[in-house]
């Protein structure tokens, strides 16, 4: 068997006002991530993990900002995208662990339909997917409040 690794990092500011999206799942909150897509950071750092074990570039290669077609995108229809290269080149994903820092709010409650989603569209079992979420101790830009970041750690093989 053939395998490779990936990892992705992404962060995006905080502003009042914004709906949040992390791990293709609408966090109740009264502030969301600044961005030129839906600002689902969680997503993005997995789709540049996926991106980084095919050697493919990044996720701004795929997607720059600067399209117009990505203005406001649900950012699940690229980590489809994503996962189509994937499965095109033969790959099938092994697992993916997503680590998200953020202050506020709680995400516990969450994670269970985050790793329900992201499963569905890379087409794996939910036990294939781990998502854990981390406040920063009041320390730092995200423990400001000013923003979130996500690091994402991929397997896949063929
Ligand atoms: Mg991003």
């Amino acid at each position: 068997m053939d395998i490779r690794i990936g990892n992705g990092y992404d962060v995006h500011a905080l502003a009042d006002g914004l709906p949040m999206f992390l791990g293709g799942v609408a966090i109740p909150s009264g502030r969301g991530f600044v961005a030129h897509s839906d600002g689902d950071v969680a997503i993005h750092a997995l789709c540049d993990g996926l991106l980084g074990a095919l050697a493919l570039g990044d996720i701004g290669k795929h997607f720059p900002d600067s399209d117009p077609r990505y203005k406001g995108i649900d950012s699940k229809r690229l980590l489809e995208q994503v996962t189509a290269l994937v499965r095109e080149q033969g790959w099938t994903v092994g697992n993916v662990d997503l680590t998200i820092a953020l202050q506020a709010p709680k995400l516990a409650p969450h994670i269970p339909a985050m790793r329900q989603t992201l499963a569905s569209i890379l087409g794996v079992g939910v036990e294939q997917v781990s998502v854990k979420a981390t406040t920063t101790e009041r320390l730092g830009f995200v423990g400001r409040g000013e923003g979130c970041e996500v690091w994402a750690t991929v397997l896949i093989k063929k």
